[in-house]
């Protein structure tokens, strides 16, 4: 079978060569950009900066951020695509949706390029989860506006799998073609679908491994990173899991391999990531086991291309060369940055927080905040305010704040302030936000 998607000058390059094709193709976005949107020549301009300074992936590091809220900012007033538009209207062939993880929907629009860049980039990662000419795939996502939907819909075309676009909200129906076809299938959906799909199938007295799902593709959670759930996913369904990593404004990018030791970044060529401090914004260096948020820029995109644009995402990266050959870096997603914290240069996520509050239910409701009031280094007391449950008298309080104190101490090594709460006042109906920090954002300690 020809190996269309294993692109060998691609898969195999070696860092020298990579970093001359990134540094050629950065230095024509950046000049592309400078020329065709205000906004990007403002902030290079703002940093004392022309294209000609910027002439290798390590000038970056010059450049001032992108924030996704300035786009959808700029996206408010009516303007389509907003400032970082660098294509004119006539030349863009489609226009999507992010998911709005931050409350900030904003809307990406591709050139005829980068549809097709786009599709390659996913490609080359589905190749690395497995897929093929010959895979019937049934494509769940939500195709309302949705990166997920039409444009991830197309890389598997690319690939040249048979791709059925299913979308979300038929279950039943999904369940009856399924069972009514006698080949063998394959799953693009959030693992909570599978998991929801196949308890569906079970209420029917179906089970689920007779639908002969073999291959799972999965995007959209960190599900696949939850110990177990994984083994669970294959146990239910008899199926091969592989894990997927993308972005609405960058596209489809990364793809697990058959060793499973984190996601291949599949767009070398057409964009380059950073690792920053979240906190500080300062660079991290890019080594095998490095955690931090990572920044994207576009090196090669005509419509909307990111520059420096920060994620919040947090993940580990893992440079050593594979041993399935692929010499691209690996990425495992850790949270979202926003939600983290750094203490004597340990990061601690509310995952954890909660955890330890956990121990000492049901005194404690699980409900919990940590509020960052002054800007890094972390020095202090971290202030955490937990709910405390209505029937624990007032006179207890002091000494269950103590214990709390204590167990975070031992479990997390950092030393809390705590403040019990009544319950109800920190739960929200929207998702709670864990991590507040209430000083300015751009206050640096002395
Ligand atoms: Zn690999």
């Amino acid at each position: 079978m020809a190996r269309r998607y294993w692109n060998e000058e691609i898969e195999t390059i070696g860092p020298a060569a990579r970093r001359r094709l990134e540094n050629e193709r950065l230095a024509e976005q950046i000049a592309y950009n400078w020329a065709a949107s205000p906004f990007y020549r403002a902030k290079l301009e703002g940093a004392g900066l022309t294209p000609r300074r910027i002439r290798a992936v390590e000038d970056l590091a010059l450049v001032p951020f992108t924030e996704k809220t300035e786009i959808a900012e700029s996206q408010r007033t009516g303007s389509l695509l907003g400032a970082t538009r660098c294509a004119p209207v006539d030349r863009i062939v489609r226009i999507q949706a992010t998911g709005g993880t931050t409350g900030q929907p904003m809307r990406i629009g591709l050139t005829r390029q980068d549809v097709e860049d786009y599709g390659e980039m996913g490609a080359r990662a589905l190749w690395a989860m497995g897929c093929r000419p010959g895979d019937v795939v049934f494509e769940c996502m939500n195709y309302n506006l949705y990166a997920g939907g039409v444009s991830d819909h197309m890389t598997f075309e690319t690939v040249g799998a048979a791709t059925i676009p299913f979308g979300v909200g038929q279950s039943e129906r999904l369940l009856q073609m399924m069972a009514a076809l006698e080949d063998e299938l394959c799953l693009w959906s959030t693992p909570s679908y599978a998991m929801r799909l196949a308890g569906l199938a079970r209420d029917k007295d179906i089970d689920p491994r007779t639908l002969r799902l073999r291959k799972g593709f999965f995007s959209g959670e960190a599900g696949m990173q939850v110990p177990g759930f994984r083994e669970r996913i294959e146990a239910t369904w008899g199926m091969v899991a592989r894990d997927q990593y993308g972005t609405g404004e960058l596209g489809l990018h990364s793809g697990e391999c058959e060793h499973r030791n984190g996601v291949h970044f599949g767009g070398v060529g057409f964009a380059v990531a950073e690792l920053i401090d979240p906190d500080t914004g300062d660079v991290l260096p890019f080594d095998d086991g490095r955690q931090g948020e990572v920044v994207y820029t576009s090196i090669r995109r005509e419509a909307c291309p990111l520059m420096r644009m920060r994620s919040h995402d947090l993940m580990q990266v893992f440079t050593e060369t594979c041993a399935c050959g692929r010499t691209s870096f690996r990425l495992r997603i850790l949270g979202r940055s926003d939600d983290m914290f750094i203490v004597k240069g340990v990061n601690v996520f509310p995952q954890s927080v909660q955890a330890v509050v956990l121990t000492l239910a049901p005194r404690l409701n699980g409900e919990f905040r940590v509020v960052l009031d002054r800007p890094p280094p972390i020095d202090y007391a971290v202030p955490v305010e937990v709910e405390v449950a209505r029937d624990v008298p007032e006179a207890h309080h002091a000494d269950l704040a103590a214990e709390l104190v204590e167990r975070l101490r031992k479990e997390l090594n950092f030393t809390a302030a705590a403040r019990l709460t009544e319950a109800g006042s920190i739960a929200s109906e929207a998702k709670t936000r864990r991590v507040v920090r209430t000083y300015r954002a751009d206050e640096r300690a002395p």
